[in-house]
């Protein structure tokens, strides 16, 4: 069977289903849910798939907005990750409804590759990505136990096959004072704001004496009741993230440092707790991503397969990397300039130019499909790189 013809056929596949694909991802970015909450999204996206013939699961790993949609049988078995959260207060800002609507489309071409050389394609839909880690939680439930090899393409401003992505964990943090009359008995009082300054200028110093690419930053949620009372509570939200774990480990034990001496001085008590899920950093399995690169090269986009000059945040597909082979290329839908987690970025994930991103990852996915399926030395190679760096 000639690869380059069944190539030719996914994304024919694709083709022909661009008004239903662009309605799914304009409908979802209209309809913007927040993490865990994407009972729409979720509903939308296992329908269509249903009645392309996929079998469906809602529901998976106890996650009532989770889901797997599968075709086909046997090895080997490749998932194509959807997302569908959005942000609060600004919509669609990080184009998950794009990723959303192309892993659907890659899946139903893809079935095209799997009736002509077997193996099974699933759609994985992957809650909350943006805020509480739902591929975290869900590979630790198993989801990905027998799953060879995992793809999803996030839309951005520019065209990479890899990415970087950090390891990273959220911190709530409190502190307990005594509160008192500001001006009459001051002496009397502990001030909780006071610490929660303290900590930020302590990890302020810190940040001048901790490794390339990590990254501490935070908010300050309450921070008193009134300016005449001595604040007896204050609270923030952090972020602590590094390159690779150990290094997140070290560092985040030197933020709790910051807070712990703050209460010291102040005599506030320190009550912190560290986020549930974290998200582990990207291992880009590279012999994938360059039959993904030249895939998406083919469609006439021009992809670098790493792009050290982009930048780089924290994602969940870092969990299921660091589990089994995966890739998580970008594909532009906005000039470099825009960033993402804008509003500027949310009107490109509605935009012609998010349309034209969408069938290009859908149409890249589907054929990196047909290359698996197709040719097991590949999938061989792509097992070997990963277990050679392990
Ligand atoms: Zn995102
Ligand atoms: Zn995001």
């Amino acid at each position: 069977m000639d690869i380059e013809k069944v190539k030719a056929q996914v994304c024919d596949e694709v083709e022909t289903r661009r008004p239903q694909l662009d309605e799914l991802s304009l409908k979802i970015h209209s309809h913007p849910e927040l993490g865990f909450q994407e009972s729409k999204a979720a509903a939308w996206l296992t329908q269509y798939l249903k009645e392309n013939g996929f079998s469906i699961e809602r529901g998976i790993c106890d996650l009532p907005t989770a889901f797997r949609a599968s075709y086909g049988e046997g090895k080997p078995a490749i998932a194509i990750l959807a997302e569908y959260d959005a942000l609060p207060k600004m919509g669609h800002a990080c184009g998950h409804n794009i990723i959303a609507a192309s892993a659907v489309g890659a899946g139903i071409a893809a079935k095209t590759a799997t009736n002509q050389f077997g193996g099974n394609i699933l759609v994985i839909g992957t809650p909350a990505e943006e805020l509480h880690g739902g591929k975290a939680i869900m590979a630790e439930r198993g989801a990905f136990d027998h799953v060879d090899i995992a793809m999803i393409v996030h839309p951005g401003v520019r065209n990479a096959a890899a990415i970087q992505a950090l390891a990273c964990q959220s911190l709530e943090v409190e502190f307990f004072g005594k509160a008192v009359h500001a001006a009459t008995r001051p002496e009397k009082g502990i001030n909780a704001l006071e610490a929660m300054l303290q900590s930020f200028a302590a990890i302020n110093s810190l940040r001048q004496h901790i490794k390339n690419k990590a990254r501490i930053h935070g908010i300050i949620t309450d921070g008193g009741e009134a300016a005449n009372i001595v604040p007896a509570h204050s609270a923030g939200v952090f972020i602590v993230r590094a390159e690779d774990n150990t290094y997140l480990d070290e560092l985040k034990q030197k933020v709790i440092n910051c807070f712990a001496g703050a209460a010291t001085a102040t005599g506030a008590r320190l009550k912190y707790r560290w986020g549930d899920t974290r998200y582990a950093p990207m291992r880009n399995n590279l012999t994938l991503a360059r039959l993904f690169q030249q895939n998406m090269q083919s469609l006439g986009r021009k992809v670098k397969l790493t792009d050290p000059s982009s930048a780089f945040g924290s994602t969940d597909m870092g969990n299921i990397s660091q589990l089994l082979p995966s890739i998580h290329p970008m594909v532009a839908i906005a000039p470099q300039e825009v960033v993402v987690h804008s509003t500027q970025f949310a009107s490109a994930a509605a935009s012609e130019a998010g349309s034209h991103a969408l069938f290009d990852a859908a149409k890249a996915l589907a054929m990196t499909v047909v290359d698996l399926v197709a040719n097991a030395e590949a999938v061989a190679r792509i097992k070997e790189e990963f277990h050679q760096e392990k």
